[in-house]
């Protein structure tokens, strides 16, 4: 067991949090299709410009009690939310890792504010924009050759192409079965930018555990909402967010769990 430093784990904390007040950012403005950096962070509803002071990740939040300094409009929690467990991730990554598996631990915090930032987006407006998906496929084609060479970059193009073509033939089946989109083509565009980033075997695993989470999901969504008498609604969630926890998942343990399931049979 290395040592991890609390010195370095509050600055992952720090980091994450202040990659979290970007996220935010990205959340609000890519659905928006406004520009990602300027202007620079204002107020939605009386539009003021927010000073430096009150932009402070968590603690701007819980100073000023989630409202506008100027006008006193309600903020949503999702900024504290946010910045607060992106840096708990960013944290989790540091210790769960071996400090000296640098690329693995950079490539994570690197991916994890683009896949919370698909979870809400997609959550909320049905959408994945394409500039998040290139950002994985971006980090999949620029580490993988970091990480293992010439056989490491094959397996990321097999993975992309297992990625695509079991979403894509997923997605014509669904539409045969369930006569209405299952998976939308923002998921399998970014199945295939995942399959880059976690090669073939761990793009197979990604679709398992993101069918699973998505099947709980859909189940705990449907008891809320209790819509039962309504047949349709097997695609009344978005998948995306399901594929971001899977793929999270895959990177962080998943030759342990490859290891686990082939111990069975051994
Ligand atoms: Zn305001």
């Amino acid at each position: 067991m290395i040592e991890h430093s609390a010195i370095i784990g509050f600055f992952m904390f720090a980091l994450g949090a202040i990659a979290g007040s970007f996220t935010n950012v990205l959340i609000w403005r890519l659905p928006r299709r406004e520009s990602i950096v300027f202007p620079g962070s204002h107020c939605p509803v009386c539009g003021k410009p927010i000073k430096f002071y009150d932009n402070i990740p968590i603690l701007s939040y819980a100073i000023l009690g989630g409202r506008c300094r100027n006008c006193g409009a309600k903020i949503s929690p999702r900024y504290i939310f946010v910045e607060a467990f992106s840096g708990l991730a960013f944290l989790a990554t540091y210790i769960f890792y071996d400090p000296l598996s640098y690329i693995q631990i950079i490539r994570m915090i690197i991916v994890l504010p683009i896949f919370i930032a698909i979870t809400f987006i997609d959550w909320e407006h049905w959408v994945i924009p394409d500039e998040l998906t290139i950002a994985v496929a971006a980090v999949g084609i620029a580490t993988a050759p970091l990480l293992g060479g010439w056989k490491n970059i094959l397996d990321s193009v097999i993975g992309c192409a297992v990625g695509l073509i079991t979403f894509y033939l997923v997605s014509i089946l669904g539409k045969k079965a369930f006569r209405k989109e299952a998976l939308g083509e923002g998921d399998i565009y970014l199945m295939a930018a995942v399959g880059l980033l976690v090669g073939w075997v761990g793009a197979l695993l990604t679709i398992f555990i993101a069918a699973l989470l998505g099947t709980i999901g859909g189940i705990i969504v449907m008891l809320i909402r209790k819509t039962k008498q309504q047949s349709d609604n097997i695609s009344m969630i978005p998948f995306g967010p399901f594929i971001a926890a899977a793929t999270v998942i895959v990177m962080a343990a998943g030759d342990e769990i490859i290891k686990a399931y082939l111990s069975l049979f051994m």
